[in-house]
Formats: structure tokens, sequence, C-alpha cells
């Protein structure tokens, strides 16, 4: 079975505290292993997984708040230390090309490592992957923020005991697949006949926002939804005013989008006791719900059941 999952690297808004680093994850999803937003100190808190820089083929940041992106430069760097020899795609808020370049260069390095660089330019832009498509959509913050999605298509899963009870082998499996059909002695043997559907899996990443449709757009029936809770509800007002979410906002979202699980993060710290996003959070989702801590990893759930049929 290929690997699906999310390991956490840091947790922390604005300032990291002493439980928290900057917040920074790495999803591994089948030949992808991809890293959002790595905050301050991501290079080192990389050394405490199983993940290697090697390992990296992609980089998504969502906007360019330091706690988003001051990793860049180390993570960066670090991929040409270890002479990565894959292109490691890179995608970003387009009107922050100008802080991309500074951080990419920030410091003299002997630069081997390629970086293949596609800025995100519009809402909804969707970038083709072997194992489905990313998709990004605007987020509502007072910089150019947006938030990624991975969608996975709907697929079917061949039955081997009904392919063997038509005889069917080899190549002709790969062109029932294609075609839909096969034509055997006479008689047509449907795709639907010898498979179950296979739901594809959506993982959703939502940083920095205020609610807005983006985020329900990302979120909708995301098996695994990684979304930034910075405030609780008693700072709702200011949460509103700076672009954030509270606890139970988020918690809602995931409710209404048929979430599966649930990871919140990027927390204030203002709040010593991660308790609360739990509490608040769990009266609004009933679902899995996790509270991220630093270096912890969360597996995406297994596929949903299909529907009969
Ligand atoms: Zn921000």
């Amino acid at each position: 079975m290929s690997m699906r999952e999310l390991v956490v690297l840091g947790t922390a808004s604005q300032a990291p505290t002493r439980q928290r680093n900057h917040n920074g994850y790495v999803l591994r999803w089948d030949d992808e292993v991809i890293l959002f937003d790595p905050g301050e100190g991501s290079q080192r808190q990389l050394l405490h997984t199983t993940v290697t820089a090697t390992d990296l083929t992609r980089i998504c940041v969502t906007h360019f708040h330091g706690d988003h992106c001051l990793g860049l430069p180390g993570t960066i760097q670090r991929l040409s230390l270890d002479r990565v020899p894959h292109p490691v795609a890179v995608h970003f808020p387009a009107g922050g090309a100008e802080y991309f370049a500074r951080l990419r260069h920030a410091t003299s390095f002997y630069e081997t490592a390629e970086l293949a660089v596609t800025p995100i330019e519009t809402d909804g832009q969707r970038i083709a992957l072997r194992c489905g498509t990313l998709e990004a959509r605007r987020l509502r913050h007072p910089i150019e923020t947006y938030g990624y999605r991975l969608v996975e298509p709907d697929g079917c899963r061949m039955l081997p005991e009904k392919l063997a009870a038509y005889g069917i082998a080899g190549p002709a499996v790969g062109e029932l697949i294609r075609v839909g059909h096969l034509d055997l002695d006479g008689r047509r043997v449907t795709r639907d006949e010898v498979s179950v559907p296979r739901p594809g899996q959506r993982f959703a990443f939502v940083m920095d926002t205020g609610l807005c449709d983006g985020v329900y757009a990302l979120a909708e029936h995301a098996d695994l939804l990684v979304i930034e809770s910075t405030f609780l509800e008693s700072e709702a007002a200011l949460a509103a005013e700076v672009g954030h979410l509270t606890a139970a906002q988020a918690a809602r979202v995931a409710t209404e989008s048929g979430v599966r699980t649930l990871v919140l993060t990027h927390f204030s710290q203002r709040y010593p006791d991660p308790g609360r996003f739990f509490d608040e959070a769990r009266a609004h989702f009933d679902g899995d719900l996790v509270i991220a801590e630093d270096l912890t990893t969360v597996q995406v759930p297994p596929r949903r059941v299909a529907s009969a049929g």
C-alpha cells in the first residue's frame, strides 16, 4: 500500500514557543512528498522525522508572512547541499515573487538543486500530478494567500475473482479498464461487472484566512483537512479583524464540508493549554479531531467505502 500521511514539523503561528516550532508540514502522498509553509527551523525539525530533504518533491507556500516561509532559505540550500537529484516543484502566490526570490537567494551558497517554479496566478489554478490534481484557492488575509488541496480522481478496483470467472487476464484487463467493456465470444463484459468503485481521496491545507468561499471550496469532502485555528471564540472579533479563524469556525467548516479527519494548528502563543482548542472544536465537529503537536504524524484515513452500485 502506498503511504499517505501528514508529518507535522511545527504548529506555532507568528512566534514560536518552547513547545511549538514555527509551523511547517510535510504530506507524503504516494510518489509526492510535499512541504507546506516551512517556517523558521523547518530544516532542523525535518531531522527529527523520517523525512529527508532528498525525499521532497514539491514545496507549497500559502503566503509570505514569516511564520510560513522563513524556513525556505535553509530548506532550499539543504536541497543543494544534499545534491538532490530530481527537480523540486515550488508554488507560491505570484504577487510574492519578489519575496521568494530574496528567500531563495538569501545568502551565498553553491547551487546545484533544480527548482521548478510555478507561481499561483489565479484562484482555482490547477496543477496536474501523477496522483491527482493540486488546486489552489484564494483565501482572505491581509496579503495574497492561497490554500491548496490535492484531489485524487474516483477510480475503480478490479475484482480478480470476477476477472478469472470471465477468463480475462493480461493485456485484456488494461483494455477493459481503458475502454470500459470487452467483447468475449459474442458477449459484452462491462468494467462495472468486474470491479467496484474506488472513491478518490482528498487532502486540504487551509492556512491564514478569515472565513470565505475559498475555505469551503478547499475543505469540501476532505479526508484530511489541515486548517489554521489561531484563535478561540473568545477572540473572535480580533480573529476576523486580522484574517484568521477560531477553533469553532474551523470545526464548523469541517462539519459543513463533510471532512473526516480534522487537524487544527497554527496556534497563537497566547494560549498555553491546547485542550481549550480541542474542547471548543469538539462542540462543533464529531469526526476524528487532532490538535496538532510538533513532530507528530497523522494518517490519511482509509478510503471511504464506495456506495453500492
Ligand atoms: Zn499570515
